[in-house]
């Protein structure tokens, strides 16, 4: 069964029990959450996530897996101020602890930006992060989002991906989130190559890495490597090559997750509505 589901949120007083409310609300069997709001860093305790109701409500759904996105603020390649640095490693050590607290083994990361400082040493920055973060005993897979390239964004390219994977002391502990729309916009041919890519990716880093999906359109052309994206068949990649991404046979145990925009209403152009009800079912129905 294809295993797809969006990003939700988590906040008010239903916290996580109401993540799994809204994901359950787009018919979805998985979900992605931020632990809080995913432009900053303030997080409650896992004590007041309403944890155990929320787990109670997944197992009676059949929901058995989501992942955890960490804020996009976090920059492990920022060679040029230490603290931002720090946070980055303190703030991934206690998300590591709230993603396994809730139950997921995935905390997606973006690998992070170099901020004029160059690749090399960003890539050096960001594995000398994740040296620091990552044990033997870490709890939960640190999956490498795939980035568009945008500004001094590190990870556009799997070779980037599997330079850190390379210089990663628990490098067993490291995946990898391909993102439709940013690898269409950092060049890569996701409508008419999919399974070169995978070729590709297999070679450099190995199928079994790919831990999660994320499935978007895009606004850009191929190699535009803006990062915007666009509701399913409302972009450059199309709802078909999209549909045949999300039912890939290599993939089937793999979530994919939306993070596709809200849509305007068209009698209130000021209310926006989530479009991942009908996005999944849409999905469903190519399947
Ligand atoms: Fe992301
Ligand atoms: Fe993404
Ligand atoms: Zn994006």
């Amino acid at each position: 069964m294809l295993l797809i589901g969006s990003h939700v949120g988590m906040s008010g007083k239903e916290m996580f029990l109401g993540s799994v409310k809204e994901a359950l609300s787009y018919n979805a069997n998985t979900f992605m959450v931020y632990t809080g709001a995913p432009q900053n860093t303030r997080r409650k305790e896992l004590s007041e996530l309403r944890i155990p109701e929320a787990r109670a409500l997944m197992r009676e759904e059949g929901i058995t897996q989501f992942i955890v996105h960490a804020p996009y603020i976090i920059n492990l390649a920022n060679a040029v101020n230490p603290s931002t640095f720090e946070l980055a490693v303190e703030f991934l050590e206690k998300e590591i602890t709230r993603s396994a607290g809730m139950g997921s083994h995935i905390l997606v990361l973006h690998p992070g930006s170099h901020v004029g400082e160059g690749k090399d040493t960003g890539i050096r920055k960001i594995t000398e992060g994740l040296n620091k973060i990552l044990t033997a005993d870490t709890p939960v897979h640190i999956a490498l989002e795939t980035m568009a390239g945008k500004g001094s964004e590190i990870g556009s390219t799997f070779e980037e991906l599997a330079e850190i994977y390379e210089k990663t002391v628990h490098s067993e502990k490291l995946k990898v989130c391909m993102d439709t729309c940013h690898m269409h916009d950092a060049g890569y041919d996701v409508i008419h190559n999919f399974d070169g890519i995978l070729t590709e990716f297999d070679k450099l880093l190995g199928i079994s890495r790919i831990a999660a999906i994320h499935l978007n359109d895009s606004k850009n052309p191929q190699g535009s490597r803006k990062d915007r994206h666009a509701n399913l068949g409302d972009g450059y990649i199309g709802f078909e090559a999209l549909s045949r991404i999300a039912h890939h046979p290599a993939l089937s145990d793999i979530p994919k997750i939306l993070e596709t925009p809200y849509i305007p209403l068209a009698d209130d152009p000021d209310k926006k509505v989530p479009p991942y009800r009908e996005e999944i079912a849409r999905l469903r129905d190519a399947g």
